[in-house]
């Protein structure tokens, strides 16, 4: 049994042991039932980032765990040199959900990113024509695709990359939200671009409307590669089954992680078409544990939830509706309220507060919140969440804000 000291203890021997590399919440998390996370003291919180849109479904969804418990009795890890019998079902059910008839199942989104930029260059180098060693990948400012050392190279967010250089060269970075400099950036040896369509960790940042209509039209054009990474923007978080579908957009290749595991296990997966994912023959890509039974498991039934629309709807209506209270609160501590379905970016009038310390007044009341950037605060609940669950969440938010100005 742990007990109500047991918190501070179990903090300072996880801080003792472990690599410095996050600042997290003073909040030590025993267990998870949908929304709601409950902490070693009993006490619970709304989780209103469920685990950067891993969650999605909530915790311990009652599909996913019967799913991944029926395939820990049978087999969990057989590596590619053999085939299983979910990975078939699996990549057939990912590429019909996307409109696409190709897969590579990977596991965290950093190598799904990873994956694609390889594609991208096979795909250049053996279809395109481009020149041996002369691809180059347009990216935009603000991205975050990652944490491995070529992804930081192409990041200009000097925390994530000042210190670890040198960098793998190709890529060049323009404004997020200007297709026209996209289209100035595009050379002959330009393979892809490569775009989040909603920018989650820059502070959910939504590009203008016609931008990733342009971005296709300039991709097609131009003879390069569209790469959406709809790791966080996608599966069901923006009130749609990928955001590329809110502006009717339809990439090359998606990169999708996070919420494809179940919030079960890490399950990421570029996919595509044959023509281009194609390119890539045996030996030369892989992964140990991508693509195991277990992950294809709790992959296939994330997309059969998805399949139902049930979840994209939630988060539609359910964002609407949390937009609408968190926009009734600016001019009262927000500046400004940004996002899709429901995932939103709240900036906090600097002089009341910092992002960390609203979160940790947030955390006090109960609900689960994480800042970004200096001011901004992001909210992605889990799309089971309840649509008076919305409303408290709003007025905690709300109450917070009213101490500061007080
Ligand atoms: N791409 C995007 C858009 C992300 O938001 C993230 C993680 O936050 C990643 C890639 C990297 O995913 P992972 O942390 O699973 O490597």
């Amino acid at each position: 049994m742990i007990t109500a000291s047991d918190a501070a203890a179990l903090i300072r021997e996880e801080e003792e042991h472990i690599a410095g590399t996050y600042h997290p919440l003073p909040v030590v998390i025993a267990t998870g039932d949908g929304a709601w996370v409950t902490d070693v003291d009993g006490r619970r919180y709304l989780d209103c980032l469920a685990a950067y849109s891993a969650v999605n479904f909530g915790h311990g969804h009652p599909l996913l765990v019967a799913a991944a418990k029926a395939q820990l009795d049978r087999v969990t890890l057989t590596s590619r040199a053999f085939h299983n019998d979910r990975l078939g079902p699996f990549v057939t059910a990912l590429a019909r959900l996307a409109g696409k008839d190709m897969v590579i199942p990977m596991n965290t989104g950093a190598e799904a990113v990873e994956s694609g930029l390889k594609v991208a260059r096979a795909w250049g180098y053996r279809v395109k024509g481009v020149a041996d060693g002369q691809a180059n990948i347009v990216v935009a400012d603000g991205n975050f695709h990652g944490r491995t050392i070529a992804i930081v190279g192409f990041s200009n967010d000097p925390v994530a990359r000042e210190g670890f250089g040198p960098f793998a060269p190709g890529f060049r970075s323009v404004p997020f939200g200007d297709a026209a400099a996209i289209e100035a950036a595009i050379d002959e040896n330009t393979v892809a671009v490569l775009v989040e369509p909603i920018q989650g960790e820059a502070g959910v940042v939504v590009p203008p409307a016609d931008y990733l209509p342009a971005v296709r039209e300039i991709t097609s054009r131009r003879n390069v590669l569209f790469i959406a990474d709809e790791i966080q923007s996608g599966l069901g978080r923006t009130g749609a089954t990928f955001q590329c579908d809110n502006v009717g957009v339809v990439p090359d290749l998606y990169l999708l992680g996070k919420a494809l595991g179940g919030g079960i296990v890490p399950v990421s997966a570029v996919v595509g078409n044959a023509d281009i994912i194609g390119v890539l023959r045996p030996g030369e890509h892989g992964s140990t544990f991508g693509g195991n039974p277990l992950a294809a498991a709790v992959g296939l039934a994330v997309i059969g939830m998805l399949e139902t629309g049930e979840y994209q709807r939630r988060s539609k209506e359910l964002g609407e509706r949390l937009h609408a209270g968190l926009h009734r609160l600016v001019g009262r501590g927000v500046l400004a309220v940004r996002g899709a379905g429901l995932w939103a970016g709240v900036d906090i009038d600097p002089a009341l507060a910092t992002g960390r310390e609203v979160c940790e007044l947030l955390l006090e009341r109960g609900l689960l919140a994480k800042d970004t950037h200096d001011s901004t605060i992001r909210l992605a609940p889990p799309l089971v969440i309840e649509a008076a669950e919305v409303d408290w969440a709003v007025e905690q938010l709300e109450a917070v804000l009213a101490g500061l100005r007080a």
